[in-house]
Protein backbone atom coordinates (compact mmCIF):
# COMPACT_ATOMS: atom_id res chain seq x y z
CA UNK A 1 0.00 0.00 0.00
CA UNK A 2 1.30 3.39 -0.64
CA UNK A 3 1.44 6.22 1.42
CA UNK A 4 0.79 8.90 -1.30
CA UNK A 5 -3.18 10.35 -1.88
CA UNK A 6 -4.47 8.72 -4.58
CA UNK A 7 -6.59 10.05 -6.92
CA UNK A 8 -9.33 8.95 -9.22
CA UNK A 9 -9.86 10.73 -12.74
CA UNK A 10 -12.80 9.33 -14.64
CA UNK A 11 -12.33 9.99 -18.46
CA UNK A 12 -9.05 10.68 -17.69
CA UNK A 13 -7.04 9.07 -20.56
CA UNK A 14 -6.85 12.52 -22.77
CA UNK A 15 -8.07 16.48 -22.46
CA UNK A 16 -8.97 18.00 -19.36
CA UNK A 17 -8.70 14.52 -17.13
CA UNK A 18 -5.23 13.37 -18.34
CA UNK A 19 -4.06 17.21 -17.97
CA UNK A 20 -5.52 17.04 -14.25
CA UNK A 21 -4.25 13.84 -13.81
CA UNK A 22 -0.36 14.59 -14.90
CA UNK A 23 -1.20 17.95 -12.85
CA UNK A 24 -2.06 15.93 -9.31
CA UNK A 25 0.79 13.58 -10.25
CA UNK A 26 3.79 16.29 -10.24
CA UNK A 27 2.23 16.68 -6.77
CA UNK A 28 2.96 13.88 -5.40
CA UNK A 29 -0.53 11.93 -6.14
CA UNK A 30 -0.90 8.14 -7.25
CA UNK A 31 -3.29 8.05 -10.21
CA UNK A 32 -5.99 6.12 -10.95
CA UNK A 33 -7.19 6.65 -14.60
CA UNK A 34 -10.96 5.86 -15.55
CA UNK A 35 -11.71 5.52 -19.27
CA UNK A 36 -14.75 3.67 -21.54
CA UNK A 37 -11.59 2.94 -24.27
CA UNK A 38 -9.72 -0.31 -23.87
CA UNK A 39 -6.39 -0.68 -21.91
CA UNK A 40 -3.83 -0.18 -25.07
CA UNK A 41 -5.13 2.42 -26.30
CA UNK A 42 -5.08 4.54 -22.26
CA UNK A 43 -1.53 2.71 -21.91
CA UNK A 44 0.37 5.82 -23.50
CA UNK A 45 -0.85 8.17 -20.65
CA UNK A 46 -0.44 5.89 -17.93
CA UNK A 47 3.37 5.47 -18.73
CA UNK A 48 3.56 9.59 -18.77
CA UNK A 49 1.83 9.90 -15.85
CA UNK A 50 4.16 6.76 -14.16
CA UNK A 51 7.23 8.77 -15.89
CA UNK A 52 6.63 11.68 -12.92
CA UNK A 53 7.74 8.87 -10.47
CA UNK A 54 4.66 7.83 -9.03
CA UNK A 55 1.97 4.72 -9.43
CA UNK A 56 -0.69 4.92 -12.45
CA UNK A 57 -3.62 2.36 -12.56
CA UNK A 58 -6.00 2.56 -15.28
CA UNK A 59 -9.51 0.69 -15.24
CA UNK A 60 -11.94 0.56 -17.72
CA UNK A 61 -15.36 0.96 -17.13
CA UNK A 62 -18.23 3.04 -18.54
CA UNK A 63 -19.30 5.86 -15.77
CA UNK A 64 -22.92 5.70 -17.07
CA UNK A 65 -23.32 1.87 -15.77
CA UNK A 66 -23.83 1.56 -12.31
CA UNK A 67 -22.96 -2.31 -11.79
CA UNK A 68 -19.66 -1.64 -13.12
CA UNK A 69 -18.75 1.15 -11.42
CA UNK A 70 -19.39 -0.31 -8.08
CA UNK A 71 -17.14 -4.00 -9.46
CA UNK A 72 -14.55 -1.59 -10.23
CA UNK A 73 -14.29 0.96 -6.99
CA UNK A 74 -14.14 -1.82 -4.89
CA UNK A 75 -11.68 -3.52 -6.65
CA UNK A 76 -9.45 -0.34 -6.72
CA UNK A 77 -10.03 0.00 -2.78
CA UNK A 78 -8.83 -4.11 -2.72
CA UNK A 79 -5.83 -3.52 -4.84
CA UNK A 80 -4.83 0.14 -3.01
CA UNK A 81 -6.45 0.66 -0.44
CA UNK A 82 -7.50 4.47 -0.51
CA UNK A 83 -9.21 6.81 -2.66
CA UNK A 84 -8.57 10.11 -1.84
CA UNK A 85 -9.54 12.25 -4.50
CA UNK A 86 -12.40 12.33 -6.97
CA UNK A 87 -12.39 13.88 -10.00
CA UNK A 88 -15.57 13.48 -12.01
CA UNK A 89 -14.38 14.69 -15.10
CA UNK A 90 -16.27 11.94 -17.72
CA UNK A 91 -18.67 14.07 -20.44
CA UNK A 92 -19.99 14.11 -23.84
CA UNK A 93 -22.00 16.63 -25.80
CA UNK A 94 -24.85 15.58 -28.36
CA UNK A 95 -25.91 19.38 -29.27
CA UNK A 96 -29.08 20.31 -30.95
CA UNK A 97 -31.96 23.04 -30.89
CA UNK A 98 -34.22 21.61 -28.15
CA UNK A 99 -37.27 21.56 -30.30
CA UNK A 100 -34.99 18.70 -32.44
CA UNK A 101 -33.15 16.90 -29.54
CA UNK A 102 -34.55 13.39 -29.30
CA UNK A 103 -35.35 11.92 -25.68
CA UNK A 104 -32.02 9.76 -26.59
CA UNK A 105 -30.95 12.61 -26.99
CA UNK A 106 -31.31 14.12 -24.00
CA UNK A 107 -30.91 10.96 -21.73
CA UNK A 108 -27.69 9.76 -22.58
CA UNK A 109 -25.95 13.11 -22.13
CA UNK A 110 -27.93 13.19 -18.43
CA UNK A 111 -26.98 10.25 -17.95
CA UNK A 112 -23.18 10.16 -18.72
CA UNK A 113 -22.33 13.62 -17.28
CA UNK A 114 -24.63 13.61 -14.44
CA UNK A 115 -25.53 10.07 -13.55
CA UNK A 116 -22.08 9.08 -13.46
CA UNK A 117 -21.67 11.34 -10.88
CA UNK A 118 -23.84 9.98 -8.96
CA UNK A 119 -22.57 6.26 -9.69
CA UNK A 120 -19.29 7.01 -8.78
CA UNK A 121 -19.06 9.85 -6.04
CA UNK A 122 -22.00 6.74 -3.99
CA UNK A 123 -19.46 4.23 -4.70
CA UNK A 124 -16.53 6.16 -3.41
CA UNK A 125 -17.78 8.22 -0.54
CA UNK A 126 -18.47 5.53 1.77
CA UNK A 127 -14.70 4.81 1.64
CA UNK A 128 -13.75 8.48 1.82
CA UNK A 129 -16.17 8.63 5.31
CA UNK A 130 -14.05 6.25 6.30
CA UNK A 131 -10.94 7.52 6.26
CA UNK A 132 -12.70 10.82 7.51
CA UNK A 133 -11.27 12.72 4.73
CA UNK A 134 -11.71 13.66 0.87
CA UNK A 135 -11.75 16.01 -1.69
CA UNK A 136 -14.42 15.30 -4.69
CA UNK A 137 -14.63 18.15 -8.04
CA UNK A 138 -16.79 17.80 -10.31
CA UNK A 139 -16.41 18.65 -14.26
CA UNK A 140 -19.01 21.03 -14.63
CA UNK A 141 -19.70 23.88 -17.24
CA UNK A 142 -20.01 27.75 -17.24
CA UNK A 143 -22.93 26.53 -19.82
CA UNK A 144 -24.12 24.96 -16.02
CA UNK A 145 -24.41 28.29 -15.23
CA UNK A 146 -25.34 30.92 -17.89
CA UNK A 147 -27.15 28.20 -20.14
CA UNK A 148 -26.27 28.04 -24.22
CA UNK A 149 -28.76 27.77 -27.25
CA UNK A 150 -28.57 24.01 -28.67
CA UNK A 151 -26.93 22.41 -25.11
CA UNK A 152 -30.06 22.02 -23.28
CA UNK A 153 -29.06 18.52 -22.43
CA UNK A 154 -25.30 19.40 -21.85
CA UNK A 155 -26.51 22.70 -20.00
CA UNK A 156 -29.16 20.77 -17.95
CA UNK A 157 -26.32 17.92 -17.32
CA UNK A 158 -23.92 20.28 -16.00
CA UNK A 159 -26.32 22.95 -14.17
CA UNK A 160 -27.21 19.48 -11.83
CA UNK A 161 -23.45 19.09 -10.95
CA UNK A 162 -23.77 21.99 -9.36
CA UNK A 163 -26.93 21.64 -7.49
CA UNK A 164 -24.97 18.42 -6.57
CA UNK A 165 -21.61 19.75 -5.58
CA UNK A 166 -23.71 22.44 -2.78
CA UNK A 167 -25.90 19.74 -1.34
CA UNK A 168 -22.68 17.36 -1.00
CA UNK A 169 -21.25 19.89 0.60
CA UNK A 170 -23.44 20.53 3.16
CA UNK A 171 -23.94 16.76 3.64
CA UNK A 172 -20.24 15.72 4.08
CA UNK A 173 -18.27 19.07 5.35
CA UNK A 174 -18.91 17.65 9.03
CA UNK A 175 -16.64 14.18 7.64
CA UNK A 176 -13.99 16.28 6.45
CA UNK A 177 -14.78 15.56 2.73
CA UNK A 178 -14.79 18.49 0.57
CA UNK A 179 -16.81 18.69 -3.03
CA UNK A 180 -15.96 21.58 -5.34
CA UNK A 181 -17.30 21.94 -9.18
CA UNK A 182 -15.33 23.51 -11.61
CA UNK A 183 -16.87 25.51 -14.61
CA UNK A 184 -14.47 25.64 -17.58
CA UNK A 185 -15.10 28.06 -20.30
CA UNK A 186 -14.26 27.38 -24.38
CA UNK A 187 -11.22 24.86 -23.35
CA UNK A 188 -8.73 23.09 -26.25
CA UNK A 189 -9.90 19.64 -26.30
CA UNK A 190 -11.25 17.08 -29.10
CA UNK A 191 -14.61 18.28 -27.59
CA UNK A 192 -13.93 21.84 -28.90
CA UNK A 193 -12.56 20.56 -31.85
CA UNK A 194 -15.08 20.70 -34.68
CA UNK A 195 -16.20 24.05 -33.20
CA UNK A 196 -15.03 25.68 -36.15
CA UNK A 197 -13.10 29.13 -36.22
CA UNK A 198 -11.25 29.43 -32.88
CA UNK A 199 -10.02 32.52 -33.28
CA UNK A 200 -13.88 33.92 -34.12
CA UNK A 201 -15.14 32.57 -30.94
CA UNK A 202 -12.08 33.74 -29.01
CA UNK A 203 -12.97 37.46 -29.38
CA UNK A 204 -15.81 37.01 -27.04
CA UNK A 205 -13.63 35.81 -24.68
CA UNK A 206 -12.11 38.83 -22.56
CA UNK A 207 -8.28 36.78 -22.91
CA UNK A 208 -8.86 36.51 -26.18
CA UNK A 209 -8.08 33.12 -26.03
CA UNK A 210 -9.35 29.70 -25.57
CA UNK A 211 -8.11 27.79 -22.68
CA UNK A 212 -5.96 25.19 -22.29
CA UNK A 213 -6.58 21.81 -20.33
CA UNK A 214 -3.76 22.81 -18.44
CA UNK A 215 -5.75 26.43 -17.44
CA UNK A 216 -8.23 24.01 -15.59
CA UNK A 217 -5.90 20.97 -13.88
CA UNK A 218 -4.19 24.52 -11.77
CA UNK A 219 -7.51 24.96 -10.11
CA UNK A 220 -8.36 21.01 -9.44
CA UNK A 221 -4.82 20.99 -7.63
CA UNK A 222 -5.84 23.59 -5.53
CA UNK A 223 -9.34 22.11 -5.12
CA UNK A 224 -7.92 18.52 -4.46
CA UNK A 225 -4.29 19.81 -2.51
CA UNK A 226 -4.19 23.44 -1.99
CA UNK A 227 -7.07 23.94 0.58
CA UNK A 228 -8.79 22.68 3.09
CA UNK A 229 -11.28 24.73 4.15
CA UNK A 230 -13.08 25.61 0.02
CA UNK A 231 -15.91 23.59 -0.39
CA UNK A 232 -19.54 24.19 -2.00
CA UNK A 233 -17.73 25.88 -4.78
CA UNK A 234 -18.67 26.27 -8.28
CA UNK A 235 -15.15 28.21 -9.75
CA UNK A 236 -15.55 29.54 -13.15
CA UNK A 237 -12.52 29.31 -15.21
CA UNK A 238 -13.22 30.76 -18.34
CA UNK A 239 -11.45 33.88 -19.14
CA UNK A 240 -13.86 36.31 -18.68
CA UNK A 241 -16.54 34.87 -20.92
CA UNK A 242 -19.77 35.46 -19.64
CA UNK A 243 -18.60 38.45 -16.95
P1 LIG B 1 -12.73 14.79 -24.08
O1 LIG B 1 -11.37 15.11 -24.62
O2 LIG B 1 -13.78 14.31 -25.00
O3 LIG B 1 -12.55 13.78 -22.85
C1 LIG B 1 -13.64 13.16 -22.23
C2 LIG B 1 -13.22 11.78 -21.82
O4 LIG B 1 -14.33 11.13 -21.16
C3 LIG B 1 -12.84 10.91 -23.02
O5 LIG B 1 -11.65 10.21 -22.76
C4 LIG B 1 -14.04 9.98 -23.14
O6 LIG B 1 -13.73 8.74 -23.71
C5 LIG B 1 -14.41 9.82 -21.67
N1 LIG B 1 -15.76 9.26 -21.57
C6 LIG B 1 -16.86 9.58 -22.30
N2 LIG B 1 -17.89 8.82 -21.93
C7 LIG B 1 -17.44 7.98 -20.95
C8 LIG B 1 -18.05 6.96 -20.19
N3 LIG B 1 -19.34 6.62 -20.37
N4 LIG B 1 -17.29 6.31 -19.25
C9 LIG B 1 -15.99 6.63 -19.09
N5 LIG B 1 -15.37 7.60 -19.79
C10 LIG B 1 -16.08 8.26 -20.72
O7 LIG B 1 -13.37 16.07 -23.37
P2 LIG B 1 -12.71 17.24 -22.47
O8 LIG B 1 -12.86 18.49 -23.27
O9 LIG B 1 -11.40 16.85 -21.91
O10 LIG B 1 -13.82 17.31 -21.33
C11 LIG B 1 -13.63 16.80 -20.01
C12 LIG B 1 -14.76 17.33 -19.14
O11 LIG B 1 -14.73 18.76 -19.13
C13 LIG B 1 -16.16 16.95 -19.64
O12 LIG B 1 -17.00 16.67 -18.54
C14 LIG B 1 -16.64 18.20 -20.34
O13 LIG B 1 -18.04 18.29 -20.36
C15 LIG B 1 -16.00 19.26 -19.46
N6 LIG B 1 -15.88 20.57 -20.14
C16 LIG B 1 -15.11 20.69 -21.27
C17 LIG B 1 -15.04 21.94 -21.90
C18 LIG B 1 -14.22 22.17 -23.14
O14 LIG B 1 -14.28 23.28 -23.69
N7 LIG B 1 -13.45 21.21 -23.60
C19 LIG B 1 -15.73 23.04 -21.36
C20 LIG B 1 -16.49 22.86 -20.22
C21 LIG B 1 -16.55 21.61 -19.61
P3 LIG B 1 -14.05 8.46 -25.29
O15 LIG B 1 -13.67 9.65 -26.04
O16 LIG B 1 -13.24 7.25 -25.59
O17 LIG B 1 -15.53 8.23 -25.39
Amino acid sequence: MTERKIALITGGSRGIGFSCAKELAVNGCDIIINDICDAATAQPAIDEIKALGVNAWFYQFDVSNDEQVKAAVDKMIEEHGHIDILLNNAGITKDGLFLRMDAEQWERVIKINLGSAYYVTHAVIKYMMKARQGSIINMSSIVGVHGNAGQANYSASKAGLIGLTKTLAKEFGSRNIRVNAVCPGFIQTAMTANLGNIEEYAKAIPMQRFGTPEDIAKVVKFLALDTDYVTGQAIEVAGGLML
